[in-house]
C-alpha cells in the first residue's frame, strides 16, 4: 500500500515541476512567425533537442517554439501521452493553455498531464521500456518472456530467435537459414512491443527502437539516414532491432506521388535488410496493425519472411494478463476478488487495457486512503474505461431522470427477454462519458458464431430504450436518446443484411465491395434492412406493453438507487 501512495506521491511532485514549466511556457507565448508540421515531425524535432518548449491547446493544436519560429502542429487526444513522455526525456517544458475560455478542458489537459508526468516518472524510477525514447536508440532490456501472458504461439515462435541470436553459429554450421525479420502483426496493444522486448531481454542482447513514424513525412533524405545509421550501429553491435509501424514506412510504394520520399526511406530499409550475413546477431522485428498496407518487397523470402499473428486475448488469457500485472506491480489484491469474472467483465480488450486496469484499480483505491484494492475498486476503474467518466456538474431535469430511467430499464428488459446468452451486469443512470444512462451486459464466453436469433436479440436490446420511450410517454415523446442505440441497430441488421445472407430477398448474395451490386440490388438490400429493424420494432413495443409493469418497476428503482446490479435488476424484471 504505501508504494502506491509513494508512486501517486511522486506523480504529484513531478506534476509540480511541470505546472512550473508550464508557467515559463505560458510566459513565452508572445506572437512570432509561425510554421506548421506534423505531429511525427514534431516529435523528432523535440527528440533532436532542438525545442525550447511545447504547449498543449486542447482541442486545437500544439505549439512549439525553436528559437524565434513558433511551430503548429494538430494532434489527437491520444497522443499528448507520447508527446509529454519525450518532452521529459529530452528536457523541454511542457504546458498547457485554456483554447476558447473552455475551463473545463483546460483542467482536464492539466489532469492528464499530472498522470502523465506521474506515470513517466514511476516508468524512469524502473528503468522501464519508456525510459529510452530517442529515435533509434539502443537500450537493454530486463524484458523477459515471464512478463508476457497469453500469447501462447507468438512466444513460442519468439523463443527459436532467442536461440538463434544465443548461438548463431549453430544454425549456420549446419545450413539452417536463420530467422532474419520477423512481422508480428495484431491490434494495438496486444503486446507486440513487449515481446519484441523481451526476445532482447532473453537473449542478453542489445534492443535498438526505431517507428516507421519517426522516419516518414518529412525533410529529404532525413529518414533513409537514420535507417542506415541504426542498422550500422546495430551490425556492429549485434541484438534485436525493432521496427514500430512497420506500415507507415513500409506501405506499398508508388500510390502517390507526394510520397517520393517515404519510397526511399522504404529502399533504404531493403537494402539493409539485404546486407545481413549470418554472421551479424541481428534479428529484425517489425510491428503492424495493418499488414495488408505492407508492401510486398518486404515480405520476400530474406526479409520479413515470418509472420506471427497477435490477437486480442481471450477470456482465459485476460485472466492470465490481470493476474500478471497484479502480481508484478505487487497489487495488494483482497481475496474475494474474482480475476476470472472481471476478465469476463473485460470483452474484447488487449493486454495494454487490462494493465491499465490493474492500475486505474490502484488508484481508485489509493484514492479513498484504502490499504487493499477490493472488487468495488476494481468495478469503479472499469466503468471508467470502458463507460467513460462519471460526469460531475451534470443536471438534468427530473422529468429527463425518469426517461433515462425508463429508457435505460427499456433495454435492460428487452436484453434480459430476448438476449439470455449475455446476462445483465448492471443498470445505472449515472452519466457517464456521453450516455446518461447504461444497461450493460457481459458476455460470459468469448462468442466467435452468432446465430440470426442471437443477431435479432442485440437488436432487440438496442431498440428497448426508445420502445419504452414511445409506450411510457407517448410518440411524439421520444428523445434523442436513442441516437447511438439506432445507430447501433441499423449497422447489426445491415451486417445481417449486407454480409451474412440473412435476409428474405436478397437471400444469400452478399454485398460484395470488389464487385458492387447494381442500384436496383442495394436498394433491394435497404429495404430489407429497413423491415428487419421495423418488424423488431413491433416485438419490442409488444414486449414493453406485456412487461410494462416490471419494466416501470425497474426505472423507479433506478430513480431512487441510481445504480443496480444485474441481480438487483433481475429480480425486479422476473417477480
Ligand atoms: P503493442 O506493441 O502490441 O501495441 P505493447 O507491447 O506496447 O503493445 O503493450 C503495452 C503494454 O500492455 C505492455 O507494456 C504490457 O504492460 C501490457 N501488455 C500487452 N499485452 C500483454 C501481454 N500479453 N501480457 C502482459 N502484458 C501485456
Ligand atoms: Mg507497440
Ligand atoms: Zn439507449
Amino acid at each position: 500500500m504505501n508504494r502506491l501512495k509513494h508512486r501517486v506521491a511522486l506523480g504529484i511532485g513531478t506534476g509540480l515541476v511541470a505546472l512550473l514549466a508550464i508557467i515559463a511556457a505560458v510566459r513565452l507565448f508572445a506572437p512570432a512567425p509561425a510554421v506548421s508540421i506534423s505531429y511525427s515531425a514534431l516529435l523528432i524535432e523535440l527528440s533532436a533537442g532542438r525545442l525550447d518548449s511545447l504547449v498543449v491547446v486542447p482541442g486545437r493544436e500544439i505549439l512549439a517554439w525553436r528559437g524565434a519560429d513558433r511551430i503548429h502542429a494538430a494532434y489527437t487526444a491520444a497522443e499528448v501521452e507520447p508527446l509529454v513522455a519525450r518532452a521529459m526525456t529530452a528536457g523541454t517544458a511542457v504546458g498547457f493553455r485554456s483554447g476558447g475560455g473552455d475551463t473545463r478542458s483546460f483542467a482536464l489537459i492539466g489532469a492528464v498531464l499530472l498522470i502523465a508526468a506521474g506515470a513517466i516518472a514511476f516508468r524512469h524510477r524502473l528503468g522501464g521500456p519508456s525510459a529510452q525514447t530517442d529515435v533509434g536508440t539502443r537500450s537493454t532490456s530486463r524484458t523477459t518472456f515471464a512478463d508476457v501472458a497469453g500469447n501462447g504461439g507468438a512466444v513460442s515462435d519468439l523463443r527459436e530467435v532467442v536461440s538463434f541470436l544465443q548461438n548463431g553459429e549453430k544454425f549456420a554450421r549446419v545450413g539452417a537459414r536463420a530467422p532474419r525479420g520477423i512481422l508480428l502483426f495484431g491490434p494495438p496493444g496486444t503486446g507486440k512491443t513487449l515481446m519484441a522486448r523481451a526476445v532482447a531481454g532473453e537473449a542478453g542482447v542489445p534492443f535498438w527502437t526505431i517507428s516507421g513514424s519517426e522516419v516518414t513525412g518529412f525533410i529529404v533524405g532525413l529518414g533513409a539516414m537514420r535507417i542506415k545509421s541504426l542498422f550500422r550501429k546495430a551490425r556492429r553491435q549485434g541484438g534485436v532491432i525493432f521496427i514500430d509501424e512497420l506500415d507507415a514506412l513500409g506501405a506499398k510504394r508508388g500510390r502517390n506521388q507526394s510520397h517520393n520520399e517515404d519510397d526511399r526511406t522504404l529502399n533504404q530499409l531493403l537494402v539493409e535488410m539485404d546486407g545481413f550475413t549470418p554472421l551479424h546477431n541481428v534479428v529484425v522485428i517489425a510491428a503492424t496493425n495493418r499488414p495488408d498496407d505492407l508492401d510486398a518487397a518486404l515480405l520476400r523470402p530474406g526479409r520479413f519472411d515470418r509472420s506471427v499473428a497477435v490477437g486480442l486475448p481471450t477470456s482465459a488469457e485476460r485472466k492470465e494478463i490481470l493476474g500478471l500485472h497484479v502480481r508484478n506491480r505487487r497489487v495488494p489484491l483482497e481475496a474475494g476478488v474474482d480475476l476470472g469474472r472481471l476478465a469476463r467483465l473485460m470483452p474484447q480488450t488487449s493486454g495494454a487495457d487490462l494493465a491499465n486496469l490493474v492500475n486505474e484499480a490502484a488508484i481508485v483505491a489509493a484514492r479513498e486512503d484504502a490499504v487493499t484494492v477490493n472488487w468495488s475498486h476494481v468495478e469503479s476503474a472499469r466503468d471508467r474505461m470502458l463507460l467513460g467518466k462519471e460526469r460531475s456538474g451534470f443536471e438534468a431535469s427530473s422529468q429527463e431522470w425518469r426517461i433515462v430511467a425508463m429508457h435505460e430499464a427499456g433495454h435492460a428488459l428487452l436484453g434480459v427477454r430476448w438476449c439470455p446468452e449475455d446476462p445483465l451486469h448492471k443498470v445505472t443512470i449515472l452519466p457517464r462519458g456521453q450516455a446518461m444512462g447504461v444497461a450493460f451486459f457481459a458476455p460470459d464466453s468469448d462468442r466467435h458464431l452468432h446465430s440470426r436469433r442471437y443477431l435479432e436479440g442485440q437488436i432487440l436490446k438496442g431498440l428497448g430504450g426508445r420502445a419504452a420511450e414511445e409506450v411510457l410517454f407517448g410518440a411524439d415523446q421520444v428523445t434523442s436518446g436513442a441516437r447511438s442505440d439506432l445507430q447501433h441497430v441499423t449497422r447489426i441488421a445491415r451486417e445481417m443484411i449486407y454480409h451474412l445472407g440473412m435476409g428474405e430477398t436478397a437471400g444469400l448474395m452478399v454485398y460484395d465491395a470488389d464487385a458492387p451490386p447494381s442500384d436496383e440490388v442495394r436498394a433491394l438490400m435497404d429495404q430489407e434492412v429497413r423491415a428487419l429493424i421495423d418488424r423488431l420494432y413491433q416485438v419490442a413495443l409488444r414486449t414493453v406493453r406485456k412487461d410494462q409493469a416490471s419494466l416501470v418497476a425497474l426505472g423507479e428503482a433506478l430513480l431512487e438507487h441510481e445504480t443496480l446490479d444485474g441481480t438487483e435488476a433481475l429480480a425486479i424484471l422476473t417477480p
